[in-house]
């Protein structure tokens, strides 16, 4: 199991079983979302568990998708397909326990002049499911 939360603690979750390794998003929101990039970790709902979201709200940043974020600290935790969800976008900075990072989504937005994982796959726009697969088991 892997615990995770945001800065003040009023948010907090557990992921069990397996959760997708790691993307990096340089998308135009997620740079405003998350500071220049986000760092995304994808778990099924059935191996997900909010066990604390006093605080927790969601910004629906686009028709189809929700960011959920903490409105006490402002910590950025969560990125969610609105309708009918089977799974759960989770910031891998609120994760207690490190997942490895596979690749890049939508390189062509890329701001930072620091190339970070710059060897990883990279796909100049959606990778279409290209990275699902790739799954961390967790103990
Ligand atoms: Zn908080």
């Amino acid at each position: 199991m892997i615990q995770g939360g945001c800065l003040c603690k009023s948010v907090s979750f557990k992921i069990y079983k397996e959760t997708r390794k790691a993307v990096i998003c340089h998308c135009t929101m997620c740079q405003k979302s998350n500071g220049e990039f986000s760092s995304y970790t994808k778990a099924k709902l059935n191996n997900f568990k909010l066990t604390k979201k006093s605080s927790l709200k969601w910004y629906h940043s686009s028709k189809k998708y929700r960011r959920g974020f903490c409105f006490k600290c402002g910590s950025s935790l969560f990125f969610q397909k609105i309708e009918d969800p089977i799974d759960i976008a989770i910031s891998t900075g609120s994760l207690k326990k490190n997942i490895s990072t596979v690749g890049h989504i939508f390189y062509h937005n890329k701001k930072s002049i620091i190339d970070i994982g710059s060897k990883l796959k990279k796909f100049q726009k959606s990778s279409n499911g290209y990275f699902d697969n790739m799954l961390e088991k967790i103990k």
